[in-house]
């Protein structure tokens, strides 16, 4: 594995040697919500960390406070990662993240949170235009590249979330079950990459837990896989308030616990160093890694860094047009002319949507609206241009009026640019979606514009896949995702042609919410199976045999390209043996542009069961008109390796290999075989004849699944009172009249300070406070509603009313010291 720079080793042991038990408990705690206290006494500095991962996102003022849009200092918003992983270029992530690292460095920051590498196990998730991709060697490449430019700056990335957080819902309760199989082939290959080559200086840990353990105190995902199998020298953080029990998580291998609780934690971590719970060596292991981090991030707290807004812009620019995906282009209606008469219509295009909610969500330098872009190149170029917004920006339903002015607007013009998407209240941290449907106001839009011109180009604001029931009404649809603060002046550029579509489907976009393998699966209450294994994205949807409206990888140019010669370097391989493969690619149109060579493996006769292809190799080229170019790629042993539980690694199946190189994971251009051999197989094991055909009588049934996961697995149940934790949602402790009682005076509070009626706090913040445990209020409070007090109230929600009365005396009788 590759070094890095030799560490200055030496003077992380002086420091650690010279630190009291107080410095080190307190080291390994968050000061606040976004600073780490360091150790002023022996010159180690304080450090602050901040979200990503697209943008910068640092508070002004107090760091105690959590940040929002009125309190996050201006930095450049780039496109969210569903648009980056878009791009399909790893050069570009690299470049955009040097960029990120370059303003977290100039804002005196040491870590940026990001990116996120969590598989989009389905569209609904509700944190997908965070996440790269369905697929996880392109996943874990974007992530790599993302982390190689950030910490080219000197500051550290954190790859998130560590690991199986694949939806909102219960995020910080379920209890992910994942096959082995899938857990390595889809969900841990997803990080895998970016930490063996990339090489973190941070990784966070997950909410949920994973086979029945908390993913921030799972020792065998942290110590095993993490820093064992991968190799990882860096610190685990937990993601905030992920942490249960601290001695377990310390122990596991979680370094850091954020946001800390004003030191209220580090008692508790004493007494377990103290009594031996907590070996010392533990604790002194992770604070040399906690030193280390801030010895590796010294640069990014040199004074005098500074950014260039303008190139940074640019740059955004830039990537939001490669991510941009040209799904439809029937008659080349696009690129339009900006001498012609344009009708724009829809809100989006005047108040872009450009990025996602949560955690992520920033202050950008500046916003480009792509009517605004239009207008002046229209004016420019001495066309005309209309502009009707048909629907109210933040409104579902649709408005006849509206819809009226905007088909008026349409009627007449050359083309008619028609933007919609997602409004922000569909896309968010903490809460899925339910459907994949544009608002209703938008879909109208759509379809009645369309009855009056059929010249519409679409064009999609939206972190995730949509369907669209209108897609065969209009010629042309644009997919310009969340694309940041520059998005809307890149899409102007893209319709006009100005600029290259760049981009290819990271995701499958499904025709219907009901051919997805987990629409109709149950997302808790406590257990989350993941029933379809290795089936995901265009994994089941190739097996299946399902149309889908847009296949992963799909992407148009506005030119053409032609493969031809493909060429494998070797008939036969042995296992170990790379593969090289080589094809050429012509661009046959009359423009320049870039096209995405994807490789997909088939194994043409496999024993063990797989999905009839996966991605194994990628890369993006430019070429002007008519220019050829001979590509090259590389299928290493992992291209064709399958985990085998029963050796505990990675084992090659004998057997001829079909190579498919395509333009999508539909659009196959060219097939050649290898045949390999290998001496150590993976085992053979009969699994239910799902897994081999997945539109088997059962589907993925529970049971099925159980089959295949190989070891008893928990009732799926809510919790019942007398067996509640401090971790139980408070909407699972319904029957009991305390917690019923706790949960009101929440939603009162939350209603008090938000000036609203209850009926009118926003489902994500209903949803927060629906799933919010007595744990989280001892977070949420930062520790002022002390452990023993949320004891004591556990106590009365399980019926232990004299222990929880006795408790909650204690409790009062210890306040305050
Ligand atoms: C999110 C993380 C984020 C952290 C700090 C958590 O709720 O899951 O992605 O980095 O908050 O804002």
């Amino acid at each position: 594995m590759r070094r890095e720079t030799k560490e200055p080793q030496e003077d992380v042991a002086a420091k650690l040697a010279a630190m009291t038990l107080e410095e080190k408990v307190a080291l390994c705690a968050g000061r606040d919500l976004w600073t780490l206290g360091g150790v002023p006494r022996l010159g180690v500095p304080p450090i602050v960390l901040t979200d990503g991962p697209h943008g910068v996102r640092l508070m002004k003022g107090d760091p105690g406070q959590a940040a929002n849009l009125a309190t996050s200092e201006p930095a450049t918003c780039f496109p969210t990662a569903s648009s980056l992983a878009a791009t399909w270029d790893v050069a570009l992530l690299e470049e955009v993240g040097v960029a990120l690292g370059e303003e977290a460095r100039a804002m005196g920051v040491s870590v940026l949170l990001g990116p996120g590498a969590n598989i989009k196990r389905t569209p609904l998730c509700g944190r997908d235009f965070e996440y790269f991709s369905e697929d996880p060697l392109l996943s874990s490449r974007m992530a790599g590249a993302w982390i190689r430019g950030v910490q080219r700056t000197g500051v550290a990335a954190s790859l998130k979330h560590f690991a199986a957080n694949n939806q909102e819902e219960r995020r910080t309760y379920i209890d992910a079950r994942v096959d082995a199989r899938a857990l390595r082939e889809i969900y841990l290959a997803s990080f895998e990459h970016a930490v063996t080559e990339a090489r973190p200086w941070t990784v966070m840990a997950a909410y949920n837990r994973l086979e029945g353990t908390y993913c921030a105190q799972h020792p065998w995902l942290l110590t095993g896989v993490l820093r064992e199998e991968w190799g990882f020298d860096g610190v685990v953080v937990s993601d905030w308030g992920a942490i249960d029990v601290r001695a377990e998580s310390l122990v596991a291998g979680c370094d850091l616990e954020m946001p800390g609780s004003l030191g209220r934690g580090d008692t508790a971590l004493l007494r377990d160093v103290r009594s031996g719970r907590v070996p010392l060596a533990t604790l002194d292991a992770a604070v040399t890694r906690i030193l280390q981090l801030i010895q590796r991030t010294a640069r990014a707290r040199e004074a005098g860094h500074t950014y260039d807004k303008e190139a940074h812009h640019a740059l955004a620019l830039r990537a939001a047009a490669e991510g941009a995906v040209l799904l439809k282009n029937e008659g080349g209606l696009l690129p339009v002319s900006p001498a012609s008469y344009l009708a724009v219509i829809g809100a989006f295009a005047q108040v872009p949507r450009y990025q996602g909610a949560g955690s992520s969500e920033l202050t950008p330098t500046r916003l480009e609206d792509a009517l605004g872009a239009l207008r002046a190149r229209v004016a420019e170029a001495g066309g005309r241009l209309t502009y009707a917004p048909g629907y109210g920006r933040h409104e579902d339903r649709p408005d006849p009026a509206l819809i009226a002015e905007a088909c008026e607007a349409a009627r007449h013009a050359d083309a008619v640019l028609l933007f919609v998407g997602l409004p922000e209240a569909y896309e968010t941290e903490g809460l899925d979606r339910e459907y994949l449907r544009l608002a209703p106001a938008h879909d109208a839009l759509v379809r009645a514009v369309a009855e009056v011109n059929p010249r519409v180009a679409v064009v999609l604001s939206n972190g995730a896949p949509v369907e669209m029931p209108w897609h065969a009404q209009v010629p042309a649809i644009l997919e310009a995702y969340l694309g940041g603060q520059a998005g809307g002046g890149a899409v102007a550029r893209v319709l006009l042609g100005d600029l290259e579509p760049g981009g290819r489907l990271a995701e499958t976009f499904p025709l219907h919410l009901e051919d997805l393998p987990v629409s109709a699966m149950p997302k808790g209450p406590r257990v989350l199976e993941y029933r379809e294994s290795l089936y995901v994205g265009y994994r089941y949807h190739d097996a299946a045999g399902t149309d889908v409206l847009f296949p992963f990888g799909h992407g148009l140019s506005y030119t053409t390209f032609a493969y031809a010669d493909l060429a494998l370097d070797a008939e036969r391989l042995r296992d170990g043996d790379t593969l090289e493969v080589s094809v050429t690619v012509t661009n046959t149109g009359p423009r320049p542009g870039a096209e995405v060579v994807q490789v997909y493996v088939h194994a043409m006769a496999p024993g063990v069961f797989r999905p009839p292809q996966e991605l194994k190799a990628f890369t993006k080229v430019r070429l002007a008109p008519g220019e050829s170019r001979r590509v090259r790629l590389t299928l290493d042993r992992r291209a064709f390796a399958v985990w085998d539980a029963a050796q505990g690694g990675w084992a090659v199946e004998p057997g001829a290999y079909e190579v498919r190189v395509g333009s999508s994971s539909r659009d196959v251009r060219a097939r050649a075989q290898a045949e390999l051999t290998s001496e150590a197989p993976p085992a053979l094991r009969d699994v239910p004849a799902v897994y081999r055909d997945v539109r088997a009588p059962g589907g993925f049934s529970h049971e099925a699944f159980a089959a295949l996961y190989g070891a008893p697995l928990p009732e799926n149940t809510r919790e019942v009172p007398g067996a509640f934790t401090l971790n139980t949602p408070l909407m699972d402790m319904r029957a009991s009249p305390v917690a019923r009682f706790i949960h009101a005076r929440m939603f009162a509070e939350a209603s008090r300070v938000l000036g609203k009626a209850k009926k009118d706090i926003s489902p994500v913040l209903r949803s927060m406070l629906e799933e919010a445990s007595l744990r989280s209020l001892w977070l949420a409070s930062q520790g002022l509603l002390r452990r023993p007090l949320l004891e004591a109230l556990l106590s009365l929600s399980n019926g232990r009313y004299t222990r929880g009365a006795l408790a909650i005396l204690r409790a009062a009788l210890t306040l305050g010291r």
